[in-house]
């Protein structure tokens, strides 16, 4: 059973890079499978994308940039990024548009607009949100949880490179167990760090759900997830 309609994918630029490549093709053709397997359910789905594998402005400001001009650097990481899925999807013969933040002129992509979106999630078409909130000193996190609060998602569904939240780290502690599901305020309170507290706490304001999975093995998980099989953690 489908159990969510509408779903907001959150791809951090690091989920599309490998160590030869800023953008590595076969990674970005798994990304696009596990897409394709959520529309032929007939599943919305629309993308907010980071671009920590370009540019981050916390790393531009040590370096000795300005923070507002790096985050803007980043800013335009995400929109980079943005364009590779896009032309990824079209080569997939999946049919997408890229809305941005940041006003971006000369036909690359159309400003972010919630009405827009719906309606072209609606047709079946994979929006894919660029430039995060299009406001420096944010994440693209927290522009995950705004535009799937804009556009009415039934679910965040934050790519990770573990496949849940775990009571400890797993890397660290074999004895880790993997949490099917937890409360925001359990998240809070257990200090599990999921999303900076900006994006956290609009998702709960919102009643956003959260599932942090990893799509990284299986490009089927994605929808496994979708149809109520527990793999990845729900936070409600
Ligand atoms: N950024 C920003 N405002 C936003 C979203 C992103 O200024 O609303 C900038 C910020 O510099 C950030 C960079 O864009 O470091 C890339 O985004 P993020 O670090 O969230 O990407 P991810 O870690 O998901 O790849």
């Amino acid at each position: 059973m489908i159990k969510y309609k509408r779903i907001l994918l959150k791809l951090s630029g690091e989920a599309l890079s490998s160590e030869e490549h800023t953008i590595d093709p076969e990674i970005l053709s798994n990304v696009i499978k596990s897409i394709k397997s959520a529309l032929v359910e007939n599943i919305e789905v629309a993308i907010v994308v980071g671009g920590g594998n370009i540019f981050r402005g916390s790393a531009l400001a040590n370096s000795g940039m300005d923070r507002i001009t790096g985050d803007h650097m980043g800013m335009l990481a995400t929109v980079i990024n943005a364009l590779a899925i896009s032309d990824a999807c079209k080569r997939n013969n999946i049919e997408s548009v890229v809305m941005s933040g940041l006003a971006i002129g000369g036909g690359v992509c159309e400003s972010a607009n919630h009405n827009k979106a719906k309606k072209a999630l609606s047709k079946g078409k994979v929006v894919i949100f660029s430039a995060g909130t299009g406001s420096p000193c944010f994440t693209t996190d927290t522009g995950a949880a705004l535009r799937g609060i804009e556009i009415n998602a039934d679910m965040l569904f934050k790519a990770t490179k573990v496949d849940g939240i775990y009571s400890e780290d797993p890397l660290i502690n074999s004895d880790a167990v993997r949490y099917e599901a937890i409360s925001y305020k359990e998240a809070i309170e257990r200090n599990l760090k999921i999303m900076d507290m900006t994006a956290f706490t609009l998702c709960q304001d919102h009643g956003l759900k959260i599932c942090v999975f990893s799509m990284l093995n299986n490009t089927n998980t994605l929808l496994e997830i979708i149809k109520g099989k527990p793999l990845g953690t729900i936070v409600s």
